[in-house]
């Protein structure tokens, strides 16, 4: 006799329950956080093929050779950010407009800059059909930031550079915090939390990453 096991695959419920059971078991423990991950659906970020994955705890490819991060290192990332409800938030590297999205719950604002203009255009879409009115999002070499917006509470890098750009740096307000990946592209990174305090600058290593690096100029497409 032949036992029928349920498939869950499709059910979103469960779907949803082990999406947060991995983040949380991945060290993702901040409530604030892991709320804002509950509502933004990771499934309308990936459009592609990958697109039944969007669930599973892996980078996925999207457009213009880019990836959507891993939900637990965009999870990391966000709780070592501790944004606060009033802060206003530059994240360098739209890609999906993903983290933009979560970044957007627990913000006042938040300006999102990508070298890719496909992919601004994707995400500006993107948040305008989830009603994410909050973010401002903007084709721009982020190594620049974003001068006229500037300063801000919070910087969230989402590309390798070697090291923390200058220009990022100095639109930290002070007793702000950035977070970033650096290191060479093809070697491991380390995620580095950075606070501005009165009399410099405070580095934090946090744990090892891969991120796509941060490249110069705008791209063609
Ligand atoms: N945060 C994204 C994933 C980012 S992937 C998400 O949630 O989906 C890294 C992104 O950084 C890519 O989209 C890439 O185009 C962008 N990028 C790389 N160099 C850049 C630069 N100098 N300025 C702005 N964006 C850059």
């Amino acid at each position: 006799m032949t036992t029928e096991v349920p498939d869950h695959d499709d059910d979103p419920a469960e779907r949803k329950m082990r999406f947060l059971f991995a983040l949380r078991s991945r060290g993702v423990t901040d409530s604030r956080v892991l709320t804002a991950m509950e509502r933004i659906d990771r499934g309308r970020f990936v459009k592609n093929i990958f697109s039944d994955r969007a669930y599973e705890d892996m980078p996925l490819p999207i457009s213009c050779g880019q990836t959507i991060s891993q939900p637990s290192v965009v999870g990391l990332m966000t709780q070592a950010l501790a944004v606060q409800p009033r802060d206003v938030v530059l994240e360098v590297g739209t890609g999906s407009g993903y983290q933009a999205a979560i970044l957007s719950l627990l913000a006042r604002r938040v300006y999102t800059v990508d070298r890719h203009r496909r992919l601004v255009r994707e995400a500006v879409d993107l948040f305008r059909d989830l009603g994410l009115n909050n973010i401002t999002a903007v084709t721009r070499d982020g190594s620049f930031g974003l001068p006229e917006q500037a300063p801000f509470d919070r910087i969230l890098v989402t590309a390798a550079a070697e090291d923390p750009p200058g220009p990022l740096l100095a639109q930290l307000k002070p007793g702000g915090v950035m977070v970033l990946p650096v290191g060479q592209s093809d070697a491991v990174q380390s995620l580095i939390k950075v606070t501005r305090t009165d009399q410099g600058f405070d580095y934090e290593e946090l744990r090892p990453v891969r991120f796509v690096p941060l490249v110069e100029g705008i791209a063609s497409e």
